[in-house]
């Protein structure tokens, strides 16, 4: 057992010294720390925006329990320790000829956090690492140390599945994650600045394999990215994109948005420079490393998912509310200072709740820079009103205010499902109970 240490999520906006910190080494250890312990709440890697991690109770690292318990080639299949990090999966992977058939933007996460916030990529054929089709089988320790096995191939184990897909860290401690995977593939990667009309074109997102675009707060252009699987094999790799290396991954884009806080009402001409040094891009990569980038500079976000043809809504709204807030007097004014990123994803199966709610969806992500000060909440509570009249739902992992239960059918369903496991609430932080007791935040 560790001493009690600050738990700081990857944006830093949420900080909280849990009372205890634990670092289990085996799935015992794993089972007996459960049992004994008052709340617990597990920390995969801190990537989620929310306080979705927090507690003041006992906060269990899943970092130690890392390993690939069993592959299977022939059958394609993998079952992974949930701590077990994306970026370190996916290469053994490869080894062995396998992969995931859509991945995010970063590979830093633990397997458990992403499957407790429905994580997910761009792509129609595909759903998010909580999707039925690809996640087979889990292991949760329940409130009480035992260890529930479920499996998608025994039909009595379908409805408990389907709540412990995406469980938001509240059934249980995920132990083990089972996926039926893909062939190891190569991605053609292309992007191109064009204007938004033309990347609003649904032939787009229903051709390539994986599209997405985002949209700059202020402008009317977009950078447009496909990445489409391919029999050829990786050329230069990924080192000379432009978005990646460059605009992504570069300390610069931190330091000019940093100096543009200080003159925010220059960020429109700096979003328009972005689109203008934006270049055309063209390579082929292993899957995993063309998908995933490294993000260094921090943001906030605030993700909606919507019904596929709400997409162009959507962002009619985001640009409204842009240039609402910049025009607004004094302490009220607040500038938008991050690119939008627009995906699509297919419905995710055997799910209660996941936000595709089982049908073709469409994601836009608003992002800002935490220099830009405090009036980011304003903002995205103003676009949250926004987004729900046209259906939307909030990515798990993400910022949210509105409680969004109302609009999941089953969750009444899923939620006796956890009340039943764990009629203590020994799983409930006070992100949870705040959302289990159907309050705002
Ligand atoms: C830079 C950046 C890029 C991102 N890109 C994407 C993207 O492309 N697509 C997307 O959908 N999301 C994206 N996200 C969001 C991110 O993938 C999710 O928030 C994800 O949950 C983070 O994983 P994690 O391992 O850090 O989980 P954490 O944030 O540590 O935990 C998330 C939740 O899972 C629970 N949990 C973790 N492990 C277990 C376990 N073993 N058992 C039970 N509960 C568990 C936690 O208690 C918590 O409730 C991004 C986030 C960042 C910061």
């Amino acid at each position: 057992m560790a001493s009690p240490e600050v738990f700081r999520n990857w944006s830093r906006l949420v900080q909280v010294k849990p009372q205890e910190v634990s670092r289990p080494q085996s799935l015992a250890e794993l089972q007996s720390l459960v049992k004994k312990s008052r709340k617990v709440r597990v920390l995969g890697t801190g990537h989620s925006f929310n306080a979705c991690v927090a507690t003041p109770d006992t906060l269990i690292h899943s970092d130690a329990l890392n390993r690939v318990l069993h592959l299977d080639a022939a059958k394609k299949q993998v079952k992974v320790e949930a701590g077990i990090k994306l970026k370190d999966l996916n290469p053994v992977l490869w080894q062995n000829g396998l992969a995931f058939p859509s991945l995010g933007d970063i590979a830093e996460q633990a397997m458990g956090g992403l499957v407790s916030t429905g994580t997910h990529g761009t792509g129609l054929q595909w759903g998010s690492f909580s999707d039925g089709q690809i996640l087979i089988g889990m292991e949760l320790v329940l409130a009480d140390g035992s260890l529930l096995e479920l499996r998608a191939d025994r039909p009595e184990d379908a409805t408990f599945l389907e709540a412990a897909r995406l469980g938001l860290g509240c059934l249980g401690v995920i132990y083990s994650l089972t996926y039926q995977l893909d062939d190891a593939h190569h991605l053609e990667f292309c992007s191109r600045v064009v204007p938004q009309e033309e990347a609003a074109d649904p032939a787009l997102y229903k051709t390539h394999d994986h599209f997405e675009y985002f949209t700059f707060p202020f402008q009317d252009q977009v950078l447009m990215l496909t990445r489409d699987r391919t029999t050829r094999t990786a050329d230069k790799g990924k080192l000379g994109a432009w978005f990646n290396d460059v605009f992504m991954e570069n300390f610069l884009l931190a330091t000019v948005l940093r100096l543009t806080s200080l003159w925010p009402s220059k960020i429109a001409s700096v979003m328009g420079l972005m689109t203008h040094l934006a270049s055309e891009e063209h390579y082929v990569g292993r899957a995993y490393e063309v998908m995933a980038s490294i993000r260094r500079v921090r943001f906030f976000e605030m993700e909606y998912a919507f019904p596929l043809d709400q997409i162009n809504a959507a962002l009619a709204a985001y640009h409204d509310v842009n240039r609402f807030y910049a025009q607004k007097q004094g302490a009220e004014r607040y500038y938008a200072s991050f690119p939008g990123e627009v995906r699509f994803l297919g419905g995710d199966k055997g799910s209660m709740l996941s936000p595709t709610l089982g049908q073709p969806t469409s994601y836009l992500a608003a992002q800002v820079f935490p220099s830009f000060g405090p009036g980011f909440e304003r903002y995205f509570r103003t676009l949250e009103e926004e987004f729900r009249k046209i259906k939307g739902r909030p990515h798990w992992g993400k910022l949210f205010y509105r409680n969004p239960m109302d609009v999941y059918p089953r969750f009444e369903e899923w939620n006796r499902i956890r009340q039943s496991w764990d009629p203590g609430g020994k799983f409930l932080n006070p992100f949870a109970e705040t959302l289990v007791q159907g309050r705002n935040f």
